[in-house]
């Protein structure tokens, strides 16, 4: 199972909105898809039209407590896509963690200890900081997924989390990498996004993916509906851009399977 973490310390830069179009995008190609919440707003959880009855065990769960990754997954109405749900536990679960003897290691522990076969990726929505939840998530994935807004101080927050991500490969985890960086909230008829767009692509090069995501209104409205966009409106500009961002995705992945 692939690993990935979707962060950035900003918030509403696009994380979320980036985690449930990536998890259908992916489970629409026959990928079977897991995606842990890990923000104790319970967006993702939302978005995918969980209500707060469907979430018995959540991802605090799964980092406080003994109960097993199984135990915690609850299926989505998107075929192929399951979800750790966060609930409002999970904002507590930070300093309760500090207790922990190996508090950046325990969503590690939960995912190596669980029969993950059954899923082909994972995905982490990540919360808007750089606590011990974000952390957690650094340490349990291969590689982050960098979702950008083009905005004026882009660049400057995306240095403090390189310099995070440096801090971890070199304490907890060797092999973390950023495996792409997605420009978000995309405005073509934007300078000021053009302008950032220029500066992050030849600050970053390769790692900055060819595909953008517009500024879609769709995006916003699919998950007042408990529906990804992709389900919502498939055919929207911004579905389409999900879409694409996940063929990208998958030719960036070492050695996948084809999916079917
Ligand atoms: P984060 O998880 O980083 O805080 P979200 O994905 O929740 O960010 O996005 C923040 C807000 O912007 C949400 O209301 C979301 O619906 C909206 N949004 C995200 N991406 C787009 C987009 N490409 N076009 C329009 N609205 C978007
Ligand atoms: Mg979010």
């Amino acid at each position: 199972m692939v690993r990935i973490a979707i962060a950035n310390q900003k918030g509403g830069v696009g994380k979320t909105t980036t985690a449930i179009n990536m998890a259908t995008a992916l489970a629409a190609t026959g990928w079977k898809v897991l995606l842990i919440d890990l923000d104790p707003q319970g967006n993702a959880s939302t978005g995918l039209g969980l209500n707060q009855n469907d979430r018995v065990n959540s991802s605090y769960d799964l980092l406080v407590s003994d109960i097993s990754l199984e135990e915690c997954v609850t299926p989505t109405r998107v075929p192929g896509l399951d979800v750790v749900p966060a609930t409002v536990d999970l904002s507590g679960a930070e300093v309760e963690l500090v207790e922990f003897e190996e508090r950046t290691h325990r969503l590690k522990k939960a995912l190596d200890g669980a029969d993950i076969d059954q899923w082909d990726i994972c995905l982490i929505d990540c919360p808007p900081s750089l606590g011990l939840l974000t952390l957690n998530a650094m340490v349990a994935v291969e590689s982050l997924l960098v979702p950008l807004q083009c905005e004026f101080f882009a660049l400057e927050g995306l240095s403090q989390l390189l310099q995070t991500v440096e801090r971890i490969r070199a304490r907890f985890n060797r092999g973390l990498s950023v495996m792409g960086v997605v420009l978000t909230m995309y405005d073509r008829r934007n300078k000021l996004t053009e302008q950032v767009s220029d500066d992050v692509r030849a600050c970053l090069g390769n790692v900055v993916f060819d595909t953008v995501i517009p500024r879609n209104v769709r995006l916003s409205e699919a998950p007042s509906h408990g529906l990804p966009a992709l389900i919502y409106d498939h055919k929207c500009m911004g579905s389409e851009a999900y879409i694409n961002l996940a063929r990208e995705l998958i030719s960036r992945l070492p050695e996948r399977k084809v999916a079917a």
